[in-house]
């Protein structure tokens, strides 16, 4: 960005010459058309082309206007502004290419601070080198692929042309923008302000509702020790750690339907993800169950795995809710038992696993009644070997501590979910990008796009780009 020194001069962006465009355009159309060998895709082309010049002189000549419009005033208090100078040139890259923008700015003797009320007007933050559209372009293509490939992608797809530099710059900086809303969220959810103004922002229920919490975590490669690969390979160690990303999914009973291919869909949901540990997560997850219609909800129930931290994270946090522990994961600790017993047999396993299974999913204390299957069995079998005690022994622990959270004949009854699906399908959609094969993601970097993504995913995106709320979410389908 130019310093405030720079007394450019701008002349004001004139009309662009419509006439004289068109039949250029034609022109050069008409060349085209008559060139062996060219498709109708060297006329697609061209005209995008040609539109992109006709457009980056329109769009000049808007934004100019847009910028005498603003008042001038202090973007801070809305004070008065003491000029400082006329038409002062900032360059950012927008769709239809580079644009110079000219505009005054002025000092605020109240705030003790410089202010550019035109950049405020068009979205611009202090050092955006690109126009909010290009901003939003770079944040979603680098969310989709790596930027060297979105580099190359991004003009096939008819978007803009942008370097992998400029993409990595801009996603970076959109990741930041997401990192400190997320940072608000977190604060909010430790004040009392905080948290009602939260709450506020989940509608008023028609009926009662069931608020439903699905918590997991699942790791991230991160190159941890830069410059220092050579020394530690030497030591025999690599370079790269793993860390865990807390995540979570929240959503209302009432929210999940089904498509016409009775596959089960969430039409609204809440995501958390992070990487900033458990107290933030504690924190993120809280937040965004609040704005989900915790305080309103008539039941909240968390579904889970076994793991013990995500089971402390709810008596902290959510102390009232039914808690459920996922109904697969309980069925593989039995197979394990089972696998155990009857080494070779699996037809004789699965025998001994059918009534308890049935008993599981019947019963409204079916976790109580297999755990007491499970102790007679280690008190009265005989011949069993080590091996086979200490597996009983191990299970029994994990009954004794999971029976309370085996709930699934009252799940049943309520049409529920038995298990954590919709937590791990969310886990597996973040891996697919950030757990790409040979992908690294630094420390800072990767917790600044999962909270760009997680803002995405929670359709805030427009918090960032408050364009996006006014353009088509979905395009009208082609006829046909
Ligand atoms: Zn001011």
């Amino acid at each position: 960005m130019l310093s405030y020194k720079d007394k450019a001069n701008l002349p004001a962006p004139t009309a662009p010459g419509f006439s004289a465009w068109l039949t250029d355009a034609q022109q050069r159309l008409d060349r085209l058309a008559h060139t062996p060998g060219t498709s109708l895709g060297d006329l697609e082309i061209a005209v995008v082309e040609d539109l992109h010049r006709l457009g980056a002189s329109l769009l000049a000549q808007a934004a100019h206007l847009q910028g005498q419009a603003t008042p001038f005033l202090c973007s801070r208090c809305q004070g008065p502004l003491v000029r400082e100078a006329r038409n002062q040139v900032r360059k950012v890259d927008s769709v239809v290419g580079p644009l110079h923008l000219g505009r005054d700015y002025g000092w605020c003797q109240k705030c003790q601070d410089w202010s550019h009320p035109a950049d405020v007007r068009w979205g611009l933050q202090p050092n955006a080198p690109a126009s909010p559209r290009v901003q939003e372009m770079a944040a979603e293509a680098v969310l989709k692929m790596p930027c060297a490939q979105a580099e190359k992608s991004l003009p096939r797809l008819g978007g803009c042309s942008l370097s992998s530099t400029t993409l990595h710059r801009e996603a970076a900086r959109q990741g930041q923008r997401a990192l400190a809303l997320q940072a608000a969220d977190q604060h909010r959810a430790t004040t009392v302000p905080g948290v009602v103004q939260l709450a506020s922002q989940a509608a008023p229920p028609q009926k009662p509702f069931v608020l439903i919490l699905e918590l997991d975590a699942w790791n991230i490669r991160e190159r941890t020790d830069w410059g220092r690969t050579k020394t530690l390979r030497k030591r025999g160690k690599e370079p790269e750690r793993w860390h865990w990303v807390y995540t979570a999914t929240i959503f209302r009973l009432d929210q999940r339907g089904h498509t016409a291919a009775k596959r089960p869909v969430i039409t609204e949901r809440g995501f958390v993800a992070t990487r900033a540990g458990l107290e933030a997560f504690e924190r993120l997850v809280y937040a965004e169950a609040l704005r989900r219609g915790l305080t309103k909800a008539a039941e909240v129930l968390v579904i889970a795995d076994g793991a013990i931290w995500i089971w402390n994270l709810v008596e902290n946090r959510f102390r009232r809710a039914t808690q459920r522990v996922d109904l697969y994961h309980v069925k593989q600790h039995l197979w394990s038992v089972a696998r155990e017993l009857y080494d070779q047999d699996t037809a004789q396993a699965r025998q001994w696993l059918r009534p308890l299974f049935r008993q599981l999913k019947t019963k409204s204390n079916g976790g109580q009644q297999v755990l007491g299957a499970l102790q007679e069995l280690l008190r009265n079998k005989e011949n069993m070997t080590p091996a086979q005690r200490e597996e009983l022994a191990k299970q029994i622990g994990y009954f004794t501590t999971h029976a309370h959270r085996m709930n699934y004949a009252s799940g049943k009854r309520n049409q529920q979910p038995l298990g954590s699906g919709a937590i791990e399908s969310t886990c597996r959609q973040y891996q697919v990008r950030f757990k790409r094969s040979g992908q690294f993601w630094s420390l800072a970097g990767d917790e600044a796009l999962l909270a760009l993504e997680t803002l995405r995913r929670n359709e805030r995106w427009s918090l960032l780009f408050p364009h996006a709320s006014r353009q088509p979410a979905v395009a009208t389908q082609a006829g046909g």
